[in-house]
C-alpha cells in the first residue's frame, strides 16, 4: 500500500495524498449521506437475464449472495408510477417537443411513435453499456438493504468472469497470457485509450476486492436453533493477501493506482455533467425529501468542482478516422463487459457489478458522447432547444452516483487499512 501511495497517479497530473485528503474529508462524508436518500437508494435492475455466453452456473444457494427483496410499500410513490413524469421517451415529452415546433402537430401518432423509437435508438448509440431499466423483468432493489460485502463468491465461476473481461474484452497488447496481461508494465506499449480501458476494469476489480476485505465475514455467532448472526468487519490479512506486492508479483500497488485513476475519471464525468445534474428534480414524489436531495447534490457538485487536477478526456480519441474507429471499438468492448455481468453466479455480486458497470458506462457517455461538451453554462441547459440531448435516464444517474460512492468508500477504506500497516 505504501508503494501505491508514492508519487503521481499515472496518466493524471495528481498525487495520491491530495486525492486521499480531498476524498476522505470532503467527498466521502457527503456521499455517505446523499446515498441514503430515496432517489439513490432504489435501483431498478434485471437480475434474471440469461447469460449470453455460457450455461448458468449460479451459486445463489450461497446464503450471502442472496438479494433482499424490496417491500412494495417502501418504494416511493413517484418511482412506482407506471409512466415516470421525467421519462423522456413518453408520448408526453414527445408532445412537448411538438409544442416547441419540433414536429408538426398534425403528425400522426404512428409517425410520433417512430420518431420516439428513433430517438431511443439514436441515444442508445451513445451508450457504453446496455441499459434495460424498462424491461418487464427489472425490479427495484433497496441498495441499503443489500450492501456490497463479502459473499463467498470465488473459484472457477468468479475467475471465469474476470478472465473473460480481461482476455476477451480488453484490448490486448499482443497475444499473451492472462498473468502477463494483467501486469501494468506490459501496458507501456499501448496507446492511452487502450491503457485506459484496462485500467478502469482493473480499478473496478480492485474496488470490489477492497470492499469484500473491508466488510468480511469475520465470524458467525451461534444463536438459538439454526439461527446465526454474521459479524462483518475489516480483514487486514485478506487485504494484504490481495494487494501486497509480494503476494501479487508486484502488481498490487498498480491495481490500487488503477482504482485512483478510475475515481478521477468518474469525478471528472460528474463535474462535466454538473450543470445538468443541478437542474435535476430527483423526483420521488416526496417534496421535502426531493428538495433535500437537490441541496445535497448541489453541495457535492460544488465541492467536486474544487478539485484542481481532473482527468483530461480531451486527450482521448483526438484525431481523425482512426480515433473514431478506436472509440467505436472501445464502446463495443465496454458493452461486452456490461453483458458479461449477466453471467455472474452470485446475485449480490451481480447487482453491484451491474450497477458499477452502468455507472462507469454513464461516466464514459458523459465524457465521450460529445453531448456534454461545451455546454458548461447553466443557461445552455435551460434555454438550449436541444435540451433533450442532455437527458440521462434515472437509472444512469442513480448508478453513476452510487458507483462513485463505491470508489469513494474504497479510497476511504484504504486509509483505514493503512493504519493497521504502520
Ligand atoms: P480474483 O479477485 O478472482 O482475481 C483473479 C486474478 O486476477 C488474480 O489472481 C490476479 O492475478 C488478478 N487480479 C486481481 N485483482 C486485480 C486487479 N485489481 N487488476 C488486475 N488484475 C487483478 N466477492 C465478494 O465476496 N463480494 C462481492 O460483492 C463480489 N463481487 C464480485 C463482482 C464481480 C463482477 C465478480 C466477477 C466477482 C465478485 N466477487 C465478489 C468475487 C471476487 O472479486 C473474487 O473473484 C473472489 O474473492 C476470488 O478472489 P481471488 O483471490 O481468487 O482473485
Amino acid at each position: 500500500i505504501a508503494a501505491a501511495k508514492e508519487g503521481q497517479i499515472d496518466d493524471c497530473s495528481c498525487n495520491v495524498d491530495s486525492l486521499d485528503n480531498f476524498n476522505n474529508n470532503k467527498i466521502y462524508p457527503r456521499l455517505q449521506s446523499l446515498l441514503t436518500k430515496d432517489y439513490f437508494r432504489f435501483y431498478k435492475v434485471n437480475l434474471k437475464k440469461d447469460c449470453p455466453y455460457w450455461a448458468d452456473d449460479s451459486r445463489c444457494a450461497m446464503k450471502y449472495c442472496h438479494v433482499e427483496a424490496c417491500h412494495e410499500e417502501d418504494i416511493p410513490a413517484g418511482l412506482k408510477a407506471v409512466v415516470a413524469p421525467h421519462n423522456k421517451y413518453t408520448m408526453e415529452s414527445c408532445e412537448d417537443d411538438v409544442e416547441l415546433g419540433f414536429l408538426n402537430k398534425t403528425l400522426s401518432a404512428k409517425v410520433i411513435e417512430d420518431f420516439v423509437l428513433w430517438e431511443v435508438y439514436d441515444d442508445s448509440q451513445d451508450n457504453f453499456c446496455i441499459i434495460n431499466e424498462n424491461d418487464s423483468e427489472s425490479e427495484y432493489v433497496d441498495l441499503l438493504l443489500n450492501p456490497e460485502r463479502y459473499t463467498g463468491y470465488k473459484g472457477d465461476s468468479a475467475h471465469r468472469i474476470w478472465h473473460t473481461i480481461y482476455m476477451e474484452n480488453c484490448f490486448r497488447p499482443t497475444r499473451t497470457s492472462f498473468h502477463a496481461y494483467i501486469q501494468n508494465d506490459k501496458l507501456s506499449g499501448m496507446c492511452l485509450e487502450k491503457r485506459t480501458f484496462y485500467r478502469v476494469i482493473s480499478g473496478l476489480h480492485a474496488s470490489i476486492n477492497i470492499h469484500l476485505s473491508a466488510k468480511y465475514l469475520l465470524s458467525e455467532k451461534k444463536g438459538l436453533g439454526l439461527i446465526s448472526t454474521p459479524i462483518w468487519g475489516r480483514n487486514v490479512e485478506e487485504f494484504h493477501r490481495r494487494f501486497d506486492p509480494e503476494n501479487t508479483d508486484g502488481e498490487g500497488p498498480n491495481w490500487i493506482r488503477n482504482l485512483y485513476f478510475l475515481y478521477l475519471i468518474e469525478l471528472r464525468a460528474i463535474v462535466k455533467a454538473s450543470q445538468y445534474l443541478q437542474k435535476e428534480e430527483f423526483y420521488t414524489g416526496n417534496e421535502a425529501e426531493d428538495w433535500d436531495t437537490q441541496l445535497a447534490i448541489k453541495d457535492l457538485l460544488n465541492v467536486a468542482n474544487q478539485f484542481p487536477n481532473h482527468f483530461n478526456e480531451r486527450a482521448m480519441f483526438a484525431g481523425g478516422d482512426e480515433a473514431q474507429k478506436l472509440k467505436l471499438e472501445f464502446k463495443n468492448h465496454f458493452r461486452n463487459v456490461s453483458s458479461v455481468m449477466d453471467c455472474v453466479g452470485c446475485d449480490k455480486c451481480k447487482l453491484w457489478g451491474k450497477l458499477q458497470t452502468q455507472g462507469l458506462g454513464t461516466a464514459l457517455k458523459i465524457l465521450f458522447s460529445g453531448k456534454f461538451d461545451d455546454h458548461n453554462t447553466p443557461d445552455n441547459y435551460i434555454h438550449n432547444s436541444n435540451k433533450k440531448d442532455f437527458q440521462l435516464q434515472r437509472s444512469e444517474i442513480v448508478s453513476l452516483i452510487n458507483a462513485f460512492g463505491r470508489l469513494s468508500e474504497s479510497i476511504f477504506e484504504l486509509s483505514e487499512f493503512r493504519k493497521f500497516s504502520s
